[in-house]
């Protein structure tokens, strides 16, 4: 069995709907989709050696499965610059999660590199009822959430349909790069769009997938967060 399906099967069987961050972000490395450096912890001391290994500044999250929004609970902790701060960091985390979630499981906490900021763009994928595997693409924060400003295709997409999903969205001119901001690595974004389709075809169970941010650089990106649901 593939990696993926192995994943799938196992969160399954444990009745779970949402994949852990972890499991999404393996997911993605699968397809050839960028994603951040990260390794799972179990205790702050593990969280410091692991912290050791993928550098610093580094990024805590909560693992639960019973938390989808884990900055709203105060699940995540940026720009850790010190074993210390790792460790101290390890144990908010988990108050927080439990004063606000008292029945949340914890499986432990995801110790990860920072990506550092960039151009953030989004992209999604959505099973519709009438069309199947839908493909969405679009720039970070206000250009989505107020603007509205995305792009659809639905799947499969061949790198051409990709290269036009990026072209067509208004703030493409913001990708080409502008005063001291850096071109982004549109070829990159080009890859990752035609693996999210790849991948969502492949795992028709897979009901909606969400890439939210992806840091895209002058040369290649990272994804910093990412959600699979199922159906
Ligand atoms: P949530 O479950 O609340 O969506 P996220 O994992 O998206 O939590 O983290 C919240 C925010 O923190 C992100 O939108 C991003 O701005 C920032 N962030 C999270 N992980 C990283 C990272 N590895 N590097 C840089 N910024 C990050
Ligand atoms: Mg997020």
């Amino acid at each position: 069995m593939s990696k993926v399906s192995e994943i799938i099967v196992e969160a399954r069987r444990k009745g779970r709907k949402f994949l852990l961050e972890s499991e999404a972000k393996t997911i993605c490395a699968e397809y050839g989709i960028p994603v951040t450096k990260f390794m799972v912890a179990k205790s702050p001391e593990e969280a410091v050696e692991h912290a050791e290994k993928i550098g610093y500044p580094i990024v805590l999250k909560i693992i639960s499965p019973d938390v989808i929004h884990k900055f709203d609970v105060g699940g995540v902790m940026l720009n850790l610059k010190t074993p210390r701060e790792v460790s101290e960091a390890y144990q908010k985390i988990v108050d927080n999660v439990k004063k606000h979630k008292p029945k949340a499981e914890i499986i432990g906490v995801l110790v990860q590199e920072m990506a550092p900021s960039a151009t953030e763009v989004i992209v999604g994928a959505v099973k519709d009822p009438q069309f199947g595997q839908t493909i969405m693409f679009g720039l970070g924060g206000i250009f989505v959430e107020i603007l509205k400003d995305v792009s659809f295709r639905i799947a499969p997409i061949t790198i051409e349909e990709a290269e036009d999903m990026i072209k067509e969205i208004q703030a493409y001119p913001v990708l080409k790069g502008y005063r001291n901001m850096p071109p982004a690595d549109i070829e990159t974004l080009t890859k990752i769009l035609v693996n999210t389709s790849k991948l969502v075809m492949d795992y028709p169970e897979i009901q909606e997938l969400d890439l939210n941010p992806i840091m895209v650089y002058e040369k290649g990106a990272k994804t910093v967060d990412a959600r699979i649901m199922l159906e």
